[in-house]
């Protein structure tokens, strides 16, 4: 079987991991410190603090930028769960904009087209690695004193006008799931330009403590931390930081192999007629995470049918992205029975991911491109 994706994992992380095992600290400590540190660096931020998860790393974007109750969120349905949840935690409403057909993103006009005098704040994905426009993005949010979130759980290594991406991002949060190009098991990491609320956001993954414990023990003297307010528990382990910072350092080489296969789907796929594709914006490059198509509507199958016949072939193939206002934990909100989103649900219903990963042979390459050929004949 052909799958999707593999975590391109060695025996670097396995050693990695093994040495803080013996070290005796494996909490959040040290390695997640350095981590920290490369990753801000890397993606271009001046700030980075490590956390449990992506979801976790939303969560406290939308506490520290005070919304709650009452306040209004513009995000993509077109979306991981996540990004729609992450509102509800703190009690504010999620509004579903749409994204646009060929990036799969928000733009300034789907934001504006839902835009009301309680829209506090926006997320805003940089979907399987494809990044939005964040100039025109963040020029809306600043003409209508919105806050403007990233969503960047798949986008390390992709670039906006030749920088990373999220690097004048005020926040952005992302993943290291297995997943996404690079992964620690579980983890993820929030990013900001703003040295005030990364001391704010270090203090609020770890119990709303005055000191870490890392630098009680580091200090060596006595000194009692103080709770200053209601926090969370969203650390990051010291074994993922060091497995986070091997990965860090492969992962130009990662994204460079990903699109020498993205280029050779590019040159393979026009055979199958009137099938699109995901290419770079004239902005920006992506670190092609998902590579995925959309059937033409020529194509009486469904989704489901394609993979099913690809999946006999030996083909592991996955639906597009989902869209949130579509499941059962939001369909029959208020906030999903009014949007009008039908580039998200042409997309979700008509578009699958086909497999890429660094080990990837052209003969495999070759197999996945016939199985879908003749599927959608
Ligand atoms: C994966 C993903 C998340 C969640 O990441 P976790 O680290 O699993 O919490 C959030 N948003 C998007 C767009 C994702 O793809």
């Amino acid at each position: 079987m052909i799958p999707v994706i593999k975590p391109f994992l060695g025996e670097e992380e396995a050693l990695a991991a093994a040495e803080v095992v013996r070290s005796g600290w494996v909490a959040q400590g040290p390695r997640v410190g350095e981590f920290e540190k490369q990753f801000a660096l890397a993606q271009g931020a001046g700030h980075g603090v490590a956390v449990s998860n992506c979801t976790t790393g939303l969560h406290l974007a939308m506490h520290v930028l005070g919304l709650s109750a009452g306040d209004e969120v513009v995000i993509p349905s077109f979306s991981f769960i996540a990004t729609t949840n992450v509102v509800r935690y703190v009690g504010a409403t999620p509004v579903f904009c749409d994204v646009d057909p060929n990036t799969g993103n928000v733009t300034a006009e789907t934001i504006a087209a839902v835009i009301t005098p309680r829209t506090r704040a926006v997320i805003a994905v940089h979907q399987g690695g494809m990044p939005f426009d964040v100039d025109s993005v963040q020029a809306l949010c600043d003409e209508h004193g919105i806050q403007l979130v990233h969503d960047s759980a798949c986008a390390a290594g992709s670039t906006y006008k030749g920088k990373p991406v999220s690097s004048t991002a005020n926040l952005a949060a992302w993943s290291f799931h297995p997943r996404k190009l690079l992964t620690t098991g579980e983890g993820g990491m929030v990013t900001t330009n703003d040295a005030d609320l990364a001391v704010r956001l270090r203090k609020l993954r770890e119990h709303g403590m005055s000191v870490s414990a890392a630098d009680r023990h580091a200090q060596g003297s006595v000194k009692l931390e103080e709770y200053e307010e209601v926090a969370f528990n969203y650390r990051m382990t010291d074994m993922q930081a060091a497995v986070g910072l091997i990965q860090l350092s492969k992962l130009d080489g990662v994204i460079a192999r990903r699109r020498e296969l993205a280029e050779r789907y590019h040159k393979l796929l026009p055979e199958i007629e009137g099938l699109r594709f995901v290419t770079d914006p004239e902005y920006g490059t992506t670190n092609y995470q998902s590579f995925w198509v959309v059937l033409p509507d020529s194509v009486e199958k469904s989704v489901v049918d394609v993979l099913t016949e690809m999946s006999a072939k030996g083909i592991s193939g996955r639906r597009g992205i989902m869209a949130a206002h579509l499941e059962p934990a939001y369909a029959g909100t208020d906030e999903a029975q009014r949007a009008e989103l039908p580039a998200t649900e042409h997309l979700t219903r008509r578009s699958l991911i086909l497999p890429l990963f660094h080990q990837m042979t052209d003969a495999e390459h070759d197999q996945v491109v016939a199985a879908l050929a003749g599927a959608v004949k």
